[in-house]
């Protein structure tokens, strides 16, 4: 009869197996083939703050990590939904040549803890003589710190430091891989570059600490600027400043460049040695090209510097859209 109970530690070798698994170190559960809770280990007890008593026999082991219900990865081994992988898991490795077990990395919120982490996952099957799939266990390692260090590091290598925006180099690597897109796709990429206006005199008048914090609220008034999650403003040196937009045409990137300069000129950062106005403002030249055998993205850059120097030359303070792209 089903009684809903752990149905593990019938023998002798069994229930030493059982304990061995309790006392494990590593994070530890056990589903049957029905995908209940057979075990949950002390270890798993520590790591989701919730006690073996209460798992036991339920079908309810997701709340030990999300706070809505969802598949864990023992699930889906005993569900066999492998196609489900990706939509759950932040990184994972798809069944290998046998089928045995997968690995899976994800952000877990872990409601009773209050306190989210980083989660490694290894699920396997177990099988009975016959073949049948009798339970799945799922061991767990904590990679929060791992994770957080391998974030930093990533900031590190593609974040500029004063402003927190893209640097040059994850720029550079954005513009190629988009002008790549651009190419199979045909579509249009766009590219605006902006420079503070006298920001030399800036400097001069209010130090150079000052000239750091005015950088960082043009850079936070660009990024404000820019809404689509597939665009990117970057840092593209000194006191100058790139916006990548794939899918864009040279309009829709003149209308957001012209926003960028109202944001900015909004800012009403005073600048009394400006000889454009009494504060901060911006010039931005815009351009967008087709990816095509006939152009390159060394010409799609020019093509907005140029633009850029004709922004300068009209007085300052503008969006200028390139002549011919
Ligand atoms: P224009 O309107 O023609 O652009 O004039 P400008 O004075 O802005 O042009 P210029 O290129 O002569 O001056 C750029 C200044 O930006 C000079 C440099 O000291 C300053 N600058 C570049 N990087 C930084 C930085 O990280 N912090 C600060 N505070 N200033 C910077
Ligand atoms: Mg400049
Ligand atoms: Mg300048």
């Amino acid at each position: 009869m089903d009684s809903g109970k752990p149905t593990f530690g019938s023998d002798n070798g069994h229930s030493m197996a059982v304990r061995l698994m309790q006392h494990l170190v590593v994070p530890t559960f056990v589903l049957d083939a029905e995908r209940r809770v057979t075990i949950w280990n002390h270890a798993c007890e520590r790591l989701t703050g919730i006690p073996a008593a209460e798992m036991l026999g339920t079908g309810d082991h997701w709340r030990g990590f999300y706070d809505e219900s969802r598949h864990c990865l023992a699930d889906l081994i005993a569900l066999d939904q492998y196609d489900k992988l990706a939509e759950l898991y932040a990184a994972h490795t798809s069944p290998g040549e046998f089928g045995f077990g997968l690995r899976a990395e994800n952000w877990c919120v872990m409601p009773v803890k209050g306190e989210r982490r980083y989660l490694a996952v290894d699920a396997g099957p177990i099988y009975d003589d016959q073949g049948k799939l009798i339970a799945v266990v799922q061991t767990l390692r904590d990679m929060t710190d791992q994770k957080l260090a391998e974030m930093a590091l990533q900031n590190l290598a593609t974040r500029d430091s004063l402003t927190g925006l893209a640097n040059r180099r994850s720029l550079d690597d954005k513009l190629e891989l988009e002008w790549k897109c651009g190419q199979r796709t045909g579509a249009s990429l766009a590219f605006i570059l902006g420079d503070v206006d006298h920001f030399k005199c800036y400097n001069d008048h209010y130090g150079h600490p000052k000239g750091d914090e005015c950088l960082r609220a043009v850079a936070g008034a660009i990024g404000a600027a820019v809404f689509r999650p597939a665009d990117m403003t970057a840092r593209y040196g000194g006191e100058e400043f790139a916006i990548v937009m794939p899918n864009t045409d040279l309009a829709g990137a003149q209308a957001v460049a012209e926003r960028v300069c109202r944001i900015v000129r909004d800012l009403a950062i005073p600048h009394v040695d400006s000889a454009t106005a009494p504060h901060v403002t911006i010039s931005l030249g815009v351009s967008a090209l087709v990816p095509t055998p006939g152009n390159s993205l060394d010409a799609l850059i020019a093509t907005a510097d140029a633009a850029l120097y004709r922004a300068k030359d009209s007085g300052r303070n503008c969006a200028v859209a390139a002549e011919s792209t």
